[in-house]
């Protein structure tokens, strides 16, 4: 008789997804030519042999994060409960990538951290904190650090966040997140190296998406370059809904069926004019519905 046991998605790279199973590694396919497994899926596998397994069942999620194939989502990855996104004095974060991930976020029903790296570099420091206000002011916290400066600083102020969570680090490439990663997760090269390995990607070492466990349940996960986030999953309702700073006004425009674009009395656009919702949250809000109906052709 077949073995059957539960374990968890760490790494995925195509079609083949290397799982945690009661603590070693094992090679998994899907049965057919499904690709509808994400990192950080708890899995029910059958061994083929004893480091190989077939997924038969995906257990339910507690959250599901999609990433962005031009027109088309993708599973990211499952189970997040908390999204940091990295951003740096210098080079120069996107308000517009930073701003989608939040989206995703909260579309998803996850947390999220703001984490901004490289405050030793003063001269940038103050034109960051002011971009970042927007989303102090929407509730996210905004966490300084210097990965690389204050290493120790850096560690006592978001290992505690990491307790109990799930969390999937996001960032432009040159923000530190790898740096951020190499402090928070201890080993974090071996254990890409022997992921890797196994998952047989060759020489692209870091192009795939892969969870790290921490001690006492809680989880790492690393996600290559700055993944844009899918967000054509989303229906008109879920995506206003998924700007925080909206909430305080849904409810109020005279049309019940408002989309917020330029229709008369309506509490979102006077709340752009009234400068309490910032006008780049607004422009991003209407480009998504545009994406979003783009996907219908
Ligand atoms: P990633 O592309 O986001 O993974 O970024 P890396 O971790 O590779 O860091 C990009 C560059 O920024 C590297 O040269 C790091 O040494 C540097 N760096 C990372 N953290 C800090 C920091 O806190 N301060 C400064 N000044 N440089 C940093
Ligand atoms: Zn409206």
């Amino acid at each position: 008789m077949k073995q059957q046991k539960t374990g968890i998605v760490i790494a995925a790279h195509g079609r083949h997804y290397l799982a945690d199973v009661d603590g070693s590694h094992v090679q998994c396919v899907t049965r057919g030519k499904k690709t509808n497994v994400a990192v950080g899926d708890i899995v029910d596998v059958t061994f083929t042999s004893p480091d190989q397994a077939v997924i038969d069942k995906i257990q339910e999620r507690r959250t599901l994060l999609y990433r962005s194939d031009q027109y088309k989502s993708k599973l990211l990855a499952a189970n997040v409960t908390q999204l940091f996104i990295v951003v740096a004095t210098e080079p120069s974060f996107s308000d517009d990538l930073v701003s989608r991930a939040t989206v995703a976020a909260e579309a998803a029903g996850i947390a999220v951290r703001l984490v901004l790296n490289k405050v030793d570099v003063t001269a940038n420091l103050e034109q960051a904190r002011t971009r970042l206000k927007v989303y102090a002011a929407m509730g996210y916290p905004v966490h300084e650090v210097s990965a690389k400066e204050r290493p120790d600083d850096t560690v006592a102020e978001l290992a505690p966040l990491l307790d109990g969570q799930s969390t999937i680090l996001i960032g432009q490439s040159g923000m530190g997140k790898s740096s951020l990663i190499n402090l928070l997760v201890p080993d974090a090269d071996i254990a890409t190296r022997e992921i890797s390995a196994k998952l047989d990607t060759g020489k692209h070492t870091t192009t795939f998406t892969r969870l790290y466990h921490l001690s006492g349940g809680a989880s790492v996960i690393d996600s290559p370059g700055f993944q844009e986030f899918g967000l054509y999953h989303l229906s008109e309702g879920m995506l206003e809904r998924a700007f925080r700073d909206f909430a305080p006004y849904l409810g109020g425009c005279k049309y019940y069926n408002c989309r917020h674009l330029a229709e008369p009395q309506c509490a979102i656009l006077d709340a752009v004019g009234a400068g309490k919702i910032a006008p780049m949250r607004h422009e991003l809000y209407g480009q998504l519905l545009h994406e979003s109906a783009q996907t219908l052709y």
